[in-house]
């Protein structure tokens, strides 16, 4: 089945075609047949990148206003004679969605029927930034393709599975109650992606091991995973909890928001923006959030770099040592994401000093692997450390797969 997975943004629409299959996915086969990326939708004129398999590489830069002519353009490309790779968008045969929040109805990838589109619609309230892209790419994809199964696929499933006291916030329950304040976590399609492949790297089904996930891209999250299933994830009701991110600030005592508001005479607007925006690497560095800027900086003895840098390893060593305790121990460290794959020093700065729980670095394969899969630590590390490439898009075409045969 060729499966197109569509990831709708605000001002962006990245996608792929996935061929697959229930048995491909078992013999490890699927094939990605094509790619790319609209970004800049609604501004003066948008960047399109494009590859098809064995077809030269597309790059336009027109003016798309909207989101449907953004995915007009998608199918466009995927059956242009030159350089796409489809006859017609007949041989569609389901698609994915990425969708970023499921709140507490969904724990798994679900084909979209009328009910599940009215429940995931009310669950905007909880992501009014980013749900309302994925529903409206939904709406137009499912126009401009109403006879092929739609699945949504959701960031926030795999941590479902989070005991209680691990999503209550110490707040009065009536919050829960009445708004759905809790955490519930994102990028769980990437934690759920390396949990599947640390299965494979360590030779056994996750119910027979403990993991610790490092999703570290421009936003950053960990997860606990206890034989397979997350007990615990640093990002909460929104991506803005937990580690020190690209532009965002992570955990923070709640009363410096109220304190700054206050003294700065800022609108809920304006502090939103600055603790999504404006914060994080960004924010302490004033240099920029691109932690391959900070590292060049850094080492010519930016001060204000190397800090940003520190704190955001600092961050991510303290909650390492934290899930180690919430999994009374771990078998695997897993490390993924633009800095997770990439950065040899980030890797080594947020492991440094804890091989008193097991967890140790071998600088050399560090430094050899980086970028690849494979097994960072020492032979005779208790810990495994991996580098684990994550694949969010192979991960929405399977679900896609599954659920349209109905075995999720
Ligand atoms: P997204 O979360 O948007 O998918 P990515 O996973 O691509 O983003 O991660 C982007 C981050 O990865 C940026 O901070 C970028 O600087 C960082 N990154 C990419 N390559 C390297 C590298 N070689 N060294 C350090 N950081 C890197």
């Amino acid at each position: 089945m060729l499966v197109l997975v569509l990831n709708c943004g605000s001002s962006s629409v990245k996608f792929q075609l996935i061929q697959t299959s229930p048995e491909a996915i078992e013999a490890g086969t699927e094939k990605k047949l094509a790619r790319g990326n609209i970004e800049k939708i609604g501004m003066t004129t948008a960047i399109v990148s494009f590859q098809a398999e064995g077809k030269p590489p597309v790059k336009e830069t027109p003016v798309i206003l909207e989101h449907r002519v953004a995915i007009e353009r998608v199918l466009t490309l995927l059956t242009d004679p030159q350089v796409g790779i489809l006859k017609s968008r007949n041989e569609i045969g389901a698609v994915g969605h990425r969708v970023v929040h499921g709140g507490e109805k969904f724990s798994k990838s679900q084909v979209i029927t009328e009910e599940v589109y009215r429940q995931i619609v009310e669950c905007c309230e909880l992501a009014p930034l980013h749900n309302p892209h994925n529903v409206r790419g939904y709406e137009i994809a499912h126009e401009l393709l109403p006879d092929v199964p739609h699945v949504a696929v959701f960031d926030t499933a795999f941590h479902q599975t989070m005991p209680e006291y691990a999503y209550i916030y110490g707040l009065p329950m009536v919050v829960y109650r009445r708004h759905g304040i809790r955490r519930y976590g994102f990028h769980g399609t990437s934690h759920r992606y390396l949990t599947w492949r640390m299965q494979k790297l360590l030779n056994k089904p996750a119910s027979e091991f403990n993991l610790i996930t490092c999703h570290l891209g421009n936003g950053c999250s960990i997860t606990a995973v206890e034989r397979g299933k997350s007990v615990d994830t640093s990002m909460g009701f929104t991506p803005l909890e937990g580690l020190i991110m690209g532009t965002r600030s992570g955990d923070l005592d709640p009363a410096v928001v109220l304190h700054i508001m206050a003294k700065e005479e800022l609108t809920l607007h304006e502090a939103n923006t600055m603790l999504n925006k404006h914060s994080g690497l960004i924010g302490v560095s004033g240099v920029s959030n691109d932690m391959r800027e900070l590292v060049k900086e850094s080492q010519k003895g930016n001060k204000a770099a190397r800090l940003a840098i520190d704190l955001f390893c600092y961050r991510l060593k303290k909650y390492i040592a934290a899930y180690y305790g919430v999994l009374n121990g771990a078998d695997a460290l897993a490390f993924t994401g633009g800095i997770g794959e990439n950065s040899p020093l980030i890797r080594s700065l947020s492991c440094a000093g804890l091989d008193c729980i097991g967890i140790q670095i071998d600088p050399e394969r560090n430094e050899k692997l980086n970028g690849s899969e494979g097994r960072i630590s020492p032979d005779d590390g208790k810990v495994g450390v991996y580098i684990v490439p994550t694949d969010e898009e192979m991960m929405i075409a399977r679900d896609t797969v599954h659920a349209v045969a109905g075995k999720l």
